[in-house]
């Protein structure tokens, strides 16, 4: 049975900020109203609400105490969110009107993660901020959710020591701050089908920690983009999974893979996004690898239709739900 994390909490509202950053910042909410119109009442069945944001505790299993007091200053969260204009925002708005919301969704994640492990499958309908490291937040990330789920479910023990994790980056961008966080962490295995040509092209470094790093050319169309996919997802799964426990699968799916996404130079329909997600769902699930889903980036105003269809087919091939 799979779950959904969601919390109205996690729509970032700041005056304007959609008009300075290409970004449906309101995606989360409207990826949830979607799903709930897709699959109907038995939605609220399966949802897991968000209690809270994450604390600063928890904050400190991926980030140094330094960053975290540095992010109490405008110009600071306005650098790793890389929207200049912001530079003059009150620090006190940009807390409760980004951090704030962004500390809720990497709580979300935790709870997925947790999830995951207990029933299989679940999904929180935003997380994968891929970019942030321990002492730098950078491509509009700032909480390393995914850093922040893997250390709190270890020390919790549902992650034991010496299993694995699968991660399986497939955002347009990507996913350097994963990279830096695991750099030594080798029950970590990293999985990145991305385009080099784009933002954090220049951090070599994170690359040369990728397990099976799978660059993409640039407006890569479905049909190289998913038989790469087909090509290098299952022997990846199966190598880590055959000489040792795959405790969970972290899956960041981005939707910046779409035609016409501003930041994401990548060429997939709608339905190959589809295939994409419903290909990956089926092999985690194959080798019975409990699997988190999380949203990542997408930058187009159909970012929220791309995760709902996705969801609500998974939530379908799990059972969940009928049709
Ligand atoms: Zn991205």
């Amino acid at each position: 049975m799979a779950a959904v994390v969601y919390n109205r909490r996690y729509d970032i509202g700041f005056l304007g900020l959609e008009r300075l950053h290409p970004f449906d910042s309101r995606k989360y909410g409207r990826a949830w109203r979607e799903l709930n119109r897709l699959v109907g009442r038995d939605l609220r069945r399966y949802h897991i609400p968000v209690d809270r944001g994450v604390s600063d505790e928890e904050l400190l299993l991926a980030h140094s105490p330094e960053y975290l007091a540095r992010m109490s200053q405008s110009k600071n969260i306005v650098a790793a969110l890389e929207i200049p204009s912001l530079r003059r925002a009150p620090a006190f708005l940009l807390r409760w009107n980004v951090l704030r919301p962004m500390r809720w969704a990497a709580r979300g994640t935790v709870l997925a993660a947790q999830a995951a492990i207990s029933c299989g499958a679940a999904v929180n309908l935003s997380g994968g901020y891929h970019h942030a490291k321990r002492d730098a937040g950078e491509g509009f990330c700032i909480f390393s959710d995914i850093a922040v789920a893997i250390r709190q479910l270890r020390a919790e023990g549902r992650i034991k020591s010496g299993q694995r994790i699968a991660y399986v980056d497939l955002d347009a961008h990507q996913g350097n701050g994963v990279c830096h966080q695991f750099r030594d962490d080798r029950d970590v295995f990293i999985f990145d089908m991305h385009n080099p040509s784009i933002y954090p092209c220049r951090d070599v470094e994170a690359r040369q920690r990728i397990d099976c790093d799978l660059p993409l050319p640039v407006d890569c169309g479905g049909r190289e983009y998913l038989g790469l996919l087909r090509k290098h997802l299952p022997g990846f799964l199966d190598s880590i999974s055959r000489s040792g426990t795959v405790a969970l699968g972290i899956f960041n799916a981005g939707t910046d893979v779409i035609q016409g996404d501003p930041l994401g130079a990548i060429a997939l329909s709608a339905e190959d996004i589809l295939e994409r997600d419903l290909y990956t769902f089926g092999e985690f699930r194959k080798r019975r690898i409990p699997m988190v889903m999380l949203t990542s980036g997408g930058y187009t105003r159909e970012s929220y239709r791309l995760i709902a269809a996705s969801v609500c087919e998974l939530l379908r091939q799990d059972g969940t739900v009928s049709g």
